[in-house]
Parts: C-alpha cells; sequence; structure tokens
C-alpha cells in the first residue's frame, strides 16, 4: 500500500511562504483520533491510562492536546518533568521511568505527585535519600532471556540495561513494603516498535504471572501495570499496521484468564506509547536543492540527519513521497542525502523514486516520535521549526527554528562569540 502524506502539495506551498524548510509538520486530526483510538481500545480496563512518552515528541503543545485527548506523560528526565509541570500534569497523571537517574529528578516528581517508577533495586536507598518513600512505587522488571512470539525473536531483554532480575524484584517488593508503600506498580519494556498484535498480550502474560506471584509472595497489593512502549508503525509501505482495537482485545482476554480468578481484577492497565502516539502523524518537509552524479545519483535537501537521526543511526527505513510526483514512475535510483560531513547522513539508500528536479517537496514520512527529539548540532547544523497541522486545516508554528544565537547561548558568559 502506498503511504499517503497528510498534507498536499497545494497546502505546503502555502505553508513556505511563511515558513521556509525544512520543517516537521503534526496532524493534528490524526493523532487526536488515533489517541481516542487508544482509550477505546482499552476502555473495558476501568483504571487505564496512557501515559505519553514525552521523550518521542517533547513539544509541549503537542503534549497539551494529548491531555484534552485524557493521556497523562511518561517522564524521563528534569526538562521532561519541567514540561509536565508547566502544563498542569500532577499526581497519578505523571509517571517518571527513568534510569541511571541523576540527582535531584525523584524529589522533583514526587514534589509533583508523580509516580517513581524504579529501574533498579539500588535506586531504593538513593530515592529514599532524595524523598523518602512515597506511598505509591512501580518496579522495572526485566525477565532477560529473549522474548520470544509464534513467529520468531522479538527482542533480547538479557542484553537490557533496564529492570530488575525475577529474583530482585520480589525483594524490591519486600523491602519496599517493610518502609510503608501502599500501592505497587509492574512495569516492564520488553521489545521495541514491534508491528504485531501480539506484543503486548505476550508481555501483559508475562507481567500479569509475575503479578500474582508477587502478591502471593509479599502481600503487597498491586494497583496497576504499566505495559510501556514499544507497540510499532508500519515504516515500509508493505508492513501491516497494528490494530489497536486487537491489541486491546488480546490484553483483555489474558487478564481475564489470569488476573480474574485470582481476584486481581481491579488492576489499571497503563501504557507509555510514544511512537504509536505520533510516530505517522509526523512529517519532515524539505526540499530538493542539489544532485550529484558520481559513482551514484544523490539527491541533496536542505535537511540532514540533525533533524531526523534514525537512518543513519539505526539504518531505519523512513518511506519518501516526492509531493506532486505520487503517479509517475519511480524509475530512478537516488541516495537521498543532507549536508553533515559524515557519510551515514542519508535519509534514503539506493531508493527508487520517480525523477527528481531541483525544488522539489521531498516528504520524509512517520517522523512524530523520536525524530525531531532526537535532534543534535553536528556540523553546526541547526535544528528545523516545528509546525502544527490543526484539525481546521491552518497551520500554527509550535517550536520556531533554531538561529545561530540559539547555537551560541552557551556562550553568553563571555564576549567571545557576542
Ligand atoms: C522510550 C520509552 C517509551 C516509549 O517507547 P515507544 O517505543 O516510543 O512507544 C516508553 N517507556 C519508556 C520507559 C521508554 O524509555
Amino acid at each position: 500500500m502506498e503511504k499517503k502524506p497528510f498534507v498536499t502539495l497545494e497546502q505546503l506551498k502555502e505553508i513556505e511562504k511563511t515558513y521556509p524548510t525544512p520543517f516537521h509538520i503534526y496532524d493534528e486530526k490524526g493523532f487526536m483520533e488515533n489517541a481516542r483510538k487508544v482509550s477505546e481500545a482499552f476502555s473495558w480496563n476501568k483504571g487505564f491510562r496512557e501515559y505519553f512518552a514525552v521523550k518521542a515528541e517533547p513539544n509541549p503543545f503537542i503534549i497539551k492536546k494529548l491531555k484534552e485527548a485524557g493521556c497523562g506523560v511518561d517522564c524521563s528526565s528534569y526538562t521532561e518533568l519541567m514540561i509536565a509541570d508547566k502544563l498542569g500534569f500532577r499526581n497519578d497523571e505523571i509517571m517518571f521511568s527513568s534510569n541511571e537517574t541523576p540527582a535531584g529528578e525523584f524529589k522533583y516528581c514526587n514534589d509533583l505527585g508523580g509516580i517513581i517508577n524504579l529501574d533498579d533495586i539500588t535506586m531504593i536507598d538513593y530515592m529514599e535519600a532524595e524523598c523518602g518513600i512515597p506511598e505509591t512505587v512501580s518496579c522495572r522488571y526485566n525477565p532477560g532471556g529473549v522474548f520470544e512470539v509464534c513467529n520468531g525473536i522479538m527482542d533480547n531483554p538479557g542484553d537490557a540495561k533496564y529492570g530488575m532480575t525475577p529474583e530482585q524484584i520480589v525483594e524490591a517488593f519486600k523491602i519496599l513494603k517493610a518502609k510503608g508503600v501502599k500501592n505497587f506498580g509492574i512495569h516492564a519494556f520488553l521489545a521495541s516498535n514491534t508491528v504485531t498484535n501480539e506484543y503486548y498480550p505476550m508481555l501483559a502474560r508475562t507481567i500479569f504471572e509475575l503479578a500474582v506471584k508477587l502478591e502471593k509472595e509479599t502481600g503487597a497489593d498491586i494497583k496497576f501495570i504499566n505495559l510501556s512502549g514499544g507497540v510499532g508503525i508500519p515504516y515500509r509501505p508493505d508492513q501491516e499496521p497494528n490494530d489497536i482495537m486487537a491489541i486491546g482485545e488480546g490484553v483483555r482476554k489474558v487478564y481475564e484468564e489470569i488476573l480474574k480468578p485470582e481476584g486481581m481484577d481491579d488492576i489499571a492497565i497503563y501504557t507509555e506509547m510514544g511512537r504509536f502516539m505520533m510516530g505517522p502523524y509526523g512529517a519532515l518537509v524539505t526540499k530538493a536543492v542539489h544532485e550529484k552524479h558520481i559513482y551514484k545519483e544523490y539527491i541533496g535537501v536542505d535537511a540532514c540527519a540533525v533533524n531526523l537521526m534514525r537512518p543513519a543511526m539505526y539504518g531505519a527505513y523512513h518511506h519518501i513521497t516526492v509531493m506532486g510526483k505520487e503517479d509517475q514512475p519511480k524509475d530512478h535510483v537516488y541516495d537521498v542525502v543532507g549536508s553533515l560531513c559524515e557519510n551515514n547522513d542519508k535519509f534514503a539508500v539506493d531508493r527508487e523514486l520517480p525523477k527528481i528536479d531541483m525544488g522539489d517537496f521531498i516528504y520524509i514520512h512517520d517522523t512524530g516520535a523520536h525524530g525531531f527529539s532526537m535532534g543534535y548540532n553536528y556540523n553546526g547544523r541547526l535544528r528545523s521549526a516545528e509546525l502544527l497541522l490543526k484539525e481546521d486545516g491552518s497551520v500554527e508554528m509550535i517550536r520556531r527554528a533554531e538561529t545561530p544565537a540559539d547555537y551560541f547561548a552557551t556562550f553568553d558568559f563571555s564576549d567571545i562569540m557576542k
């Protein structure tokens, strides 16, 4: 299935008059409808809440919208907590899933009443020293080994730095209970960008079985189970998208099977999705500005890896549409590249595309999560603006583009760059 941009060429020509390329643009209608669907998929569970993973798209304008759709926030750093704070998130609307947590962050979370999700047993003392023992604490689980579904290995938790071993999490619950914790949560994130409806139900089975064991062995009162992120999106046109209704239903079945017979059917289900909430609803819009014909055919664009790092970092595929040429034959093979002095600065390698002319809009799909947010400033390149295509069709700037003054702002203690 060909992937369709959520803006037209005519809209982009109009937008460009005010906001020059490159920019990330987000589809409000798309992500709000999706957020409502997520709530619906888990509406069978009374306490359900999606905590949007702020790191996926840390833009307060977007997060404010998701708050209106009923989402909480999943933060993992001080500045992410500041966004939550400014937007008025409090108490159980904030999940703090950090690891190797720097000083001051547990305290800030606790001051906002947020829920601390401990990554490690050694963090109990660290947390206690900083902010005492909260009434509600969550612990992150890592079963080790490989995480498999019927069609193969999904990921390798045994190699991941996160979470506690089965023995440690039992011990952590006992210690926390003895220290006065009243409400417990369990969290696990065992596979990333899964494009199968089986991931959450499989993960739920693992955590639900652990929850039964933990209640039996420690007497802890488990109030919520956090399935975290990892629900993926079809970056490639031939991938079948996840069906969130089927996923919600799959989790419900396992809940009925494992928790209900134990009388544990008051447990709330939480999720911390980032990619699934925003990924498909963002795009990086850039323009072809140079062409080069050497051993391969290159198209140089006005964006580069600082605007979207995933292809350079993971060799990730991002689909490309050459705007206005959707119906033309893909009879050219290009590397679509940015200007960094790094040869991995390629949005596409050996990609079959229609003939690209200078000035064509190049629409890079699925940049709504882990796109802008992974930006950096290598080669002195600057981060782009972010725009919101609103439900009424108008466009709002929700972050301005960086200027050289931003790049040099950290020399403001001196006159050297004045
Ligand atoms: C990154 C992350 C998420 C979001 O992951 P997605 O794959 O974007 O859904 C959720 N929880 C934690 C703790 C994370 O680190």
